[in-house]
């Protein structure tokens, strides 16, 4: 149910060519993705996946959010009570990383960053549908 579309491939090209062009790599169709600027925002890969920023110490309900994104309340609720492998999810713990690489050729992103502590480790959780 994730497979619709027809073919409409969004292109993005930076205008901005000399800055270098970080990218996430979704772990399930290795589609190459912009890094989520906003951390409250939950982004959406093409092949269904869905990723948001989190606390490390908060993966958990960086997960719950996802999938309240993904399923439905009804469909939740089912999904709690079924013992079934309903999703994949990947945590990627080295976000940070990334950030700092971003944070070097990107100063608007500072602005965001500062409302994280910053002694707060920051992960990339996906989540992929599978039922
Ligand atoms: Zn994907």
């Amino acid at each position: 149910m994730w497979e619709g579309g027809s073919g409409s491939v969004a292109m993005k090209k930076s205008s901005f060519s000399s800055v270098p062009v970080h990218i996430i790599v979704c772990p399930f169709c290795e589609a190459g993705l912009p890094i989520p600027d906003d951390f409250d925002a939950i982004y959406k890969c093409e092949c269904g996946a869905c990723y948001k920023v989190c606390s490390t110490e908060m993966i958990e309900r960086g997960v719950y959010d996802i999938a309240g994104e993904l399923w439905t309340d009804d469909e939740l609720d089912f999904i709690q009570r079924v013992p079934l492998d309903v999703c994949n999810i990947v945590v990627e713990k080295d976000f940070d990383r990334l950030l700092d690489i971003r944070q070097a050729s990107d100063a608007a992103l500072l602005e965001r960053f500062c409302k994280y502590d910053t002694r707060d480790q920051l992960s990339l959780v996906w989540i992929k549908r599978l039922i």
